[in-house]
């Protein structure tokens, strides 16, 4: 198992999202945030491209990125970087799932066997 190292500094228009304040509507604003291909390639260079959890290479299966800690609870950490992960699945294909069979972005016991 891999570390990750947080090493790099935050990509810009992250921080600058992160200090303008806490989202009112975490899910929204975080859909709204249009920097996201900045985010992915930052959190990709610090993970070797393999997914956060099982390693596997995000090329593989797609990518999402990951809050650590739900934006739906812990809104004031919807913009910070040290609670993003790139984990494998597109958000498309996990969409597809119902809430209760997904875990830390991967569906449960369905995960890569497709
Ligand atoms: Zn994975």
């Amino acid at each position: 198992m891999r570390t990750i190292q947080k090493g790099n500094s935050p990509p810009y228009h992250l921080e600058q999202r992160r200090l303008k304040g806490t989202p009112t509507h975490p899910e929204k604003a975080w859909q709204h945030f249009s920097h996201k291909e900045e985010v992915r390639n930052s959190l990709k260079q610090q993970q070797y491209c393999l997914c956060a959890y099982c390693e596997i290479r995000l090329e593989e299966l797609g990518e999402h990125i990951e809050h650590v800690m739900p934006k739906s609870k812990y809104p004031e950490k919807t913009f910070d970087y040290s609670n993003l992960v790139l984990s494998c699945l597109d958000s498309a294909i996990l969409n597809q799932y119902p809430d209760d069979e997904r875990s830390c972005g991967h569906s449960v016991g369905r995960q890569h066997s497709f």
